[in-house]
């Protein structure tokens, strides 16, 4: 788990180095897409989870707020926009407009240029002759003469056994601190 979050740690450095830091309208800034219930965690990380909000009675209590609320996910501080486990958040919410992915006949990412809006995805599409590996686990496409790079996880052997235990979703995690 560590050395998975430290690939996908170095690998979006690289990027925000070479091509800027992404901007994700549905991110609580520094981390993920908090659009909804989609995150699943390993076992290991909802332990870890769970140990840290129990431990933490202000974030206990936002969290529990936000499961009332219904609110997309139960770990985002609303008021101040940000991820309320930020340094244990899931795997998938580290790098997500940082991420390209194969596609049938094509590979899909995140827009460089423009944010995803509210129901409105800017998700893009690129030929596959158009993207080329690069220090693996890079890939780049050339979009308007400029090269941008994004995170291939299935070339990381880490992230393949990881996806074999990431098997539970993120708010399953709400029922154990409510006890
Ligand atoms: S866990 Fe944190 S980063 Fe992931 S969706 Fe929720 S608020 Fe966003």
């Amino acid at each position: 788990m560590e050395k998975l979050r430290d690939i996908l740690e170095n690998a979006k450095k690289k990027i925000v180095k070479l091509n800027g830091e992404r901007v994700c309208n549905q991110t609580s800034n520094r981390c993920g897409c908090c659009s909804g219930d989609y995150a699943l965690i390993s076992l290991k990380e909802k332990i870890e989870i769970l140990k840290f909000v129990k431990s933490n009675s202000g974030v206990k209590e936002k969290v529990l707020k936000n499961k009332l609320e219904e609110s997309p996910c139960y770990f985002r501080d609303k008021e101040n926009g940000v991820c309320l486990i930020y340094d244990l958040r899931p795997i998938c919410c580290r790098y997500i407009s940082y991420k390209i992915y194969e596609k049938d006949d094509c590979y899909k990412t995140c827009s460089p240029f423009e944010p995803c809006k509210k129901g409105k995805s800017t998700v893009i599409k690129i030929e596959k002759n158009r993207v080329f590996t690069k220090e693996i686990p890079l890939k780049s496409f050339f979009l308007d003469d400029e090269e941008y790079y994004f995170i291939d996880d299935n070339i990381i052997s880490e992230y393949q056994e990881y996806k074999k235990i990431q098997n539970l979703r993120l708010s399953s995690i709400i029922d154990e601190i409510e006890k």
